[in-house]
């Protein structure tokens, strides 16, 4: 029997500027039948991620390409000795329904498909907090920033992926911690659900002079995910031996140069002006999978299992909806880690969707 494949493919390279209805296509397809070494896999949860939009914009991802994204799958048909009919796994699956995994297929970033164990934690976290986002937050804060107790750490972009786990490291670290958010609800609840010290909003007009009553003895620590308006907001408040992750820059991912590429040349340049000795750390994710993965995901678990790290997650439901939801977390309008539902998780037992909204994915 024929299995039916909707996916989204890409239309074209987009111009310039934020996602448009002319950039995806909605198609169906006959499913692959696996070959010897594959498995088939059904789509549980589709990842969208602000470095998708930098891929097709680049041209990375080429038209009529099925678009790329990380996916946690059930597997439906396996020819494989490494993944069994009914496993559930991690790979990059793309904005699809079915789809092939074995050898060579479904790697991206240094990050292979691999089971995953519905009892040590719901199968979406694989896509989070103890997935690639987990990752990027202790990379750049635990191992290229060492926060040590009683400095302040500042993170952009606080209540989505990334930031809500870095800010939330940070104060079991035992730092202050500041967050950047943009509406005041995010605002509010990275302060008074995640426990932040404070959070500021970057649409205020005195961003600047917000940061500096929120951190009134300066930066020790800024891990960027935002780039531009915010960058030079955060700029001045730097202490002598500050560290700087640059881990994004998603204000500038609409742009046709590339980006905010001098960022980290405007960083040192604002450190020889003030005379700081400052560390400023470019940091991509899959440089730290081989060296880092393994301690991450053991402290990663520990904390939360324990309900020492909370998480939220915004789940569109329904493969159809991932251009909408895709460009509502490009421009703000998600609230917690994006993600797609695509076919119904058979581990969920009905109250997710609550946690979900809670911010506790585990509890
Ligand atoms: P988020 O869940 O944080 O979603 C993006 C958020 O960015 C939005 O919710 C919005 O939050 C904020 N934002 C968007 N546009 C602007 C703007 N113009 N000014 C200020 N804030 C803006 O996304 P992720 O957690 O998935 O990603 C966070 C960052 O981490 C991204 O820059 C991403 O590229 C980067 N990243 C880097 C990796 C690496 O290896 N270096 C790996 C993974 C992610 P708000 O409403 O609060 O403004």
């Amino acid at each position: 029997m024929t299995t039916d494949n909707p996916h989204w493919r890409l239309a074209r390279t987009p111009p310039s500027g934020w996602p448009t209805d002319g950039d995806f296509d909605f198609n169906t397809a006959p499913a692959a039948d696996p070959g010897s070494g594959q498995a088939l896999a059904r789509t549980l949860y589709l990842s969208l991620d602000p470095y998708q939009w930098g891929r097709r914009r680049s041209g990375t991802e080429q038209p009529g390409e099925v678009c790329h994204g990380r996916t946690v799958s059930q597997v439906v048909a396996s020819r494989s000795d490494r993944f069994a009919e009914g496993d559930f796994i991690f790979h990059t699956n793309g904005w699809q329904t079915f789809g092939l995994v074995g050898d060579g297929i479904g790697c991206f970033n240094y990050m292979y498909p691999r089971t995953l164990d519905p009892a040590q934690a719901p199968l979406s976290t694989a896509l989070g907090v103890l997935g690639m986002l987990g990752l990027t937050a202790y990379a750049g804060l635990v191992v290229q920033c060492a926060p040590q107790a009683g400095e302040t750490v500042v993170v952009s972009a606080a209540s989505g992926g990334v930031g809500q786990v870095v800010g939330q490291m940070a104060r079991l670290l035992g730092c202050r911690v500041v967050g950047i958010a943009g509406a005041e609800h995010k605002c509010t609840y990275v302060r008074d659900d995640l426990g932040f010290d404070a959070c500021v909003s970057h649409q205020s007009p005195d961003l600047t002079g917000e940061l500096r009553r929120a951190c009134p003895d300066g930066i020790d620590v800024y891990f960027e995910n935002v780039g531009g308006a915010v960058f030079e907001a955060v700029l001045p408040h730097f202490r002598q031996g500050a560290r700087i992750s640059l881990c994004g820059m998603i204000s500038q991912y609409g742009n046709t140069d590339g980006g905010d590429a001098g960022a980290a040349w405007r960083a040192a340049g604002a450190a020889t002006f003030k005379r700081l000795d400052m560390g400023v750390h470019n940091l991509f994710v899959g440089n730290y999978v081989d060296s880092h993965q393994d301690e991450f995901l053991a402290r990663m678990g520990d904390w939360v299992r324990a309900g020492e790290i909370r998480y939220r997650e915004d789940l569109w439901q329904g493969l159809e909806r991932a251009p909408e939801a895709f460009s509502a977390m490009l421009g703000g309008r998600n609230f917690g880690k994006t993600l797609v539902g695509v076919t119904e998780d058979p581990t969920d037992d009905g109250d997710a969707a609550q946690r979900r909204a809670a911010g506790n994915t585990l509890g």
